[in-house]
């Protein structure tokens, strides 16, 4: 266990998110194994927050209001193969694990299932913070369960992918949280089991709009993951150039008689019907490029002409900022659409009680 503490100055968090906001707390606390949790689980105040790779938090915390208790940076590492049978295969990846550098270690050992979701940055821990998702994969199709910290129980618990409430870009652990607050999570996500297949013997997810015109006749896992990759880099920013959090607000899900109401008044509108509740999911994208924000910027921030769901911190920009030019976002698309946007990412304020 390392922890990084200076009783003259704070912790500089700005290397510790990809938005690179100027940030600050009092102590970091980088748990490299299990034995460190439980050790430091007796000593641990009631408040404290969990860190992965910062690629989809927004840190409000100055360096005249830092974040006082601890934060807690994941670096537990490890995975391993549990078993496999026919075609199935159950691997054990540790939280603190890079989520692409594990991608990429299922595909070279022929495991397949996960290659959507190549080139997502951040950690596996936090992969089912918020279900993540992409080329029409969520992580959760393919958890078997989940092994956290229970920091009230101070166990560690074992937990079913039914007991993770999956759902659109949520869980039980971005649920808790938001009722409890973010300085109080329940649990640390220690390792995931995976229930993966034999590479090519799982019909491959190849049906999102963009891909199968760039596949061979008989595509591959490892080709489609190269494509995604590919167009990843194409379609995202870097954040190491371009100081990003992915997508800034989710997919909004609208009634049927609404959204046949916009389609009227904007026939081009692309939409999906949601299966699990027959919903109906606009693209959050579309309606800002359409409220006239794709490429617009104002002094350190603004939106990328890449893609109009991501905002790019240019220099230095603090979370207000980020957050009120979000905000001007969310009026034009309400104005526009009567469609409420909902900030995705975990927003982390040290004046939160
Ligand atoms: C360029 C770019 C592209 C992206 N593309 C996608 C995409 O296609 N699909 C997608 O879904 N997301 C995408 N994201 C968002 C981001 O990659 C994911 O949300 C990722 O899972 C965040 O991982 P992290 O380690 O950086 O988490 P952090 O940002 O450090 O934390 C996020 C939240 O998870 C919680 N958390 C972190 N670790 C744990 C743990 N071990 N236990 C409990 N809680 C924990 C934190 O407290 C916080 O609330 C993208 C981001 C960027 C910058």
């Amino acid at each position: 266990m390392n922890v990084q503490k200076n009783e003259n100055e704070f912790v500089d968090l700005r290397n510790y998110n990809s938005l690179k906001i100027p940030s600050y707390c009092k102590t970091l606390i980088h748990l490299s194994s299990v034995q460190d949790l439980l050790l430091f689980s007796n000593l641990l105040h009631d408040k404290k927050f969990i860190l992965g790779e910062g690629t989809n938090i927004i840190i409000d915390a100055p360096a005249e209001r830092p974040i006082l208790y601890p934060i807690l940076l994941n670096v537990i590492k490890n995975k391993t193969i549990l078993s496999s049978k026919k075609n199935i295969i159950y691997v054990r990846c540790f939280g603190g694990e890079n989520w692409n550098t594990f991608v990429n270690w299922t595909l070279e050992n022929n495991f397949g299932g996960i290659e959507n979701l190549i080139s997502i940055p951040g950690t596996v821990g936090a992969a089912p913070f918020q279900n993540i998702g992409a080329y029409g994969v969520e992580i959760s199709n393919f958890i078997s369960s989940v092994n956290v910290w229970d920091f009230k129980k101070k166990v560690i618990k074992t937990l079913t992918r039914k007991q993770c409430k999956f759902s659109y870009r949520s869980s039980i652990f971005k649920e808790q949280v938001k009722d409890d607050g973010i300085n109080n999570p329940r649990y640390l996500i220690l390792s995931i089991d995976f229930r993966l297949w034999k590479i090519d013997k799982y019909p491959l997810q190849i049906e999102y709009s963009g891909i199968k015109e760039k596949l061979p006749d008989k595509p591959t896992a490892k080709k489609l993951a190269s494509v995604i990759a590919k167009l990843r880099e194409q379609k995202l920013p870097n954040p190491n150039s371009y100081p990003n959090i992915g997508s800034f607000f989710i997919n909004p899900s609208i009634s049927v008689k609404k959204a046949q109401l916009l389609k009227k008044k904007f026939p081009e509108m692309p939409f999906s019907v949601q299966k699990e509740n027959s919903l109906i999911k606009i693209s959050a994208a579309w309606l800002i490029e359409k409220a006239g924000f794709r490429g617009k910027r104002e002094n350190n921030i603004g939106v990328s002409n890449r893609h109009s769901l991501i905002l790019i911190n240019y220099k230095n920009a603090s979370a207000k900022k980020i957050l009120s030019f979000a905000k001007e976002i969310q009026d034009a698309v309400m104005q526009k659409f009567n469609i409420q946007l909902t900030i995705e990412p975990t927003i982390l304020d040290s004046s939160e009680i």
